[in-house]
């Protein structure tokens, strides 16, 4: 009699439960007792490969002189490496039939077929499909599953997609800017999209939080047709489980292929087409929980969208090789890539069986235009209505501190940054970073990581200029202004990505090789403690036109100021 009965589990709780079973006598009784029980194939093939464990390897199996029939099913797998000719395999197929017979095995000799011969491509497809329909757990019947206790989620079949769904964040009662961005480049997008494909799809936009409700004018001033808000005091601030669990019920409500899917009036579709989530701390964890639990897929730290049809020849993406499939009303995501040397753009396409939305992204913030609230643009608000499990608040945030620092750069129409070209005199070179930026209408000061690291000592007044908060780059705030003036910088690429995407980049440096020229719209040779404040005096005196220049309206006149412009 086995320790355990297999059969009082599901095979994905079988390898949690035989876990600790490190006796080969008590797991080959469980094998013994599943094998003349239901004597499921994934089953077995889990016990076998437990039992291998702690028996210790056998012997090198001999391709030449295979016997199946004392061999578990993972060392036929290793044994079928080593068979090429198709006419062996398939006779090993029909001593595996006419002897033990067993599923998995069968299985195994078959794919190898398959690779060594190529099959059919019906046969292909089949196999593949019956493939993606196996749950993990039996697909890999070897490993343990230490995860077995996650739901598995299923891809849907001919699922219906429709609309592009913004995550708007709040942070201290208020939308925070890239939630503003996002809803007017979503805007944008289904503007497009909707005249391109005759269509009628909307902008949603997703408010979750104790205030949610007062945000929705905003949400749809800024571009949304539609809000969808869940409000209760419990969400006032970030937690994992909650947030995840409600836009996930918000994202399949409607849908009548989730059997727990809330019955709404607001949306007739199983899923979202798209979704947006702002590539903060909070939404770049929300976005891969949010895209994992719906099983699609993240492009995460975004710069750039756009939805375009497009043609592929990738034979997962096909289903055969050598064929070119189009697909449609693809969400094309832009994102720096190699420390920022090149962009990738990130297409999430489904498979032949498997169907993979919302396609997603998470946004830098900085990366689109603050969209001018129109408010009177119309749009529907409704309030989720959800139980909220007492179990999903085991989390409790006791208690927190606002960080004083905060400093946002990206609302800025112009930054005045500063590297270790301030290192002369380091309060100075700060100073003149700051009586330039106040000298424009909207401009903050922001620093190199050069400066954050640095050993330089300044002086109090200035200090507060020279934190990490005002870090720009790679590890700090990625920006984009109309105007960038880096001033004693030299152009490394971490600092680069950080402000590569700036509309007009004016770069002081006394280094006419320095990298920063390379992706300077203006170069300005020269030393930063003479050409600031001259820059300052001539702005002051409205004999520079920075805006005029990055609107492609004429150039500034840097040689009048006494260094050398270059473009
Ligand atoms: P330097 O590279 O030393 O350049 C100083 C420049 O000033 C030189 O070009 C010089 O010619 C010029 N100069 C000197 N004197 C004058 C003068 N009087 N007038 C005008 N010009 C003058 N860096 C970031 O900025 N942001 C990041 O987010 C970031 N993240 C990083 C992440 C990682 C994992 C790593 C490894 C590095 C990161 N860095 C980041 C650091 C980055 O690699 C560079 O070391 C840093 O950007 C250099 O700062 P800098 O340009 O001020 O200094």
């Amino acid at each position: 009699m086995a320790d355990l009965d297999p059969s009082e589990y599901e095979v994905s709780e079988l390898g949690p439960a035989i876990k600790e079973i490190e006796d080969v006598a008590a797991l080959k009784a469980i094998l013994g007792a599943e094998e003349s029980g239901e004597s499921r194939p994934a089953a077995i093939t889990l016990i076998e490969s437990r039992i291998e464990k702690y028996e210790g390897p056998e012997d090198e199996v001999d391709t030449d002189d295979v016997d199946l029939a004392e061999m578990s099913t993972a060392d036929v797998g290793n044994a079928l490496q080593g068979i090429d000719e198709v006419e062996r395999l398939e006779a090993l197929l029909d001593a595996e039939e006419g002897g033990e017979d067993r599923d998995s095995v069968k299985r195994l000799i078959q794919s190898r077929i398959d690779s060594v011969a190529g099959s059919d491509e019906g046969d292909t497809e089949a196999a593949q499909a019956d493939e993606e329909s196996m749950s993990p757990e039996e697909r890999h019947p070897d490993l343990d599953h230490p995860t077995a206790d996650k739901k598995h989620v299923r891809a849907l079949e001919n699922g219906v997609y429709r609309d592009v769904w913004v995550y708007c964040e709040t942070q201290a009662g208020s939308l925070i800017d890239v939630s503003r961005e996002m809803l007017g480049k979503a805007r944008q997008l289904m503007d497009e999209y909707n005249d391109a494909y005759d269509e009628n799809e909307r902008v949603v936009g997703v408010l979750i939080g104790d205030d949610a409700a007062t945000h929705a004018d905003e949400v749809i001033a800024c571009g949304a047709d539609l809000v969808v808000y869940h409000e209760d005091e419990r969400l006032e601030r970030f937690l994992h489980k909650p947030y995840t669990e409600i836009f996930c019920q918000m994202a399949r409500a409607g849908s009548d292929k989730y059997d727990d899917a809330d019955e709404v009036d607001w949306k007739e579709y199983d899923k979202p087409r798209y979704v947006l989530f702002p590539a903060t701390n909070n939404g770049r964890d929300l976005s891969a929980q949010v895209q994992a639990a719906l099983d699609s897929g993240l492009a995460s730290d975004c710069s750039g969208l756009y939805i375009e049809d497009t043609v592929i020849s990738n034979p997962v993406k096909t289903g055969a090789p050598g064929e070119k499939k189009t697909f449609e009303r693809v969400l094309h995501m832009k994102r720096p890539d190699f420390s920022g040397f090149e962009y990738s753009t990130i297409l999430c396409l489904d498979n032949p069986n498997r169907e993979f939305h919302p396609q997603g992204a998470s946004v830098i913030p900085g990366s689109f235009e603050v969209p001018e609230p129109d408010a009177d643009r119309e749009g529907e608000t409704v309030e989720h209505d959800a139980t909220l499990d007492d179990d999903w608040f085991r989390v409790e945030v006791t208690d927190y501190d606002r960080l004083e620092a905060g400093v946002d750069l990206s609302g800025h129409e112009s930054i005045v940054a500063v590297g270790r070209g301030i290192g002369a005199d380091p309060t100075r070179g700060v100073e003149l970073a700051v009586e330039l930026a106040e000298a424009f209408e909207d401009a903050d000061v922001g620093v190199s990581r050069g400066i954050v690291t640095g050993s330089y000592q300044f002086d109090g007044h200035v200090e507060k200029y020279t934190r990490e908060e005002r870090q720009i780059g790679e590890t700090g705030q990625v920006v984009a202004p109309k105007l960038y003036i880096a001033a004693g910088i030299s152009g490394a690429v971490q600092h680069k990505v950080g402000m590569d995407e700036s509309e007009t980049i004016v770069a002081i440096n006394t280094d006419p090789e320095a990298r920063i020229r390379d992706f300077s719209d203006y170069f300005i040779e020269g030393d930063l403690f003479e050409v600031l404040p001259q820059l300052t005096a001539a702005l002051k005196e409205g004999q520079l036109d920075f805006e005029a220049a990055a609107d492609g309206g004429g150039r500034p006149d840097a040689t009048a100021q006494g260094g050398e412009a270059d473009e």
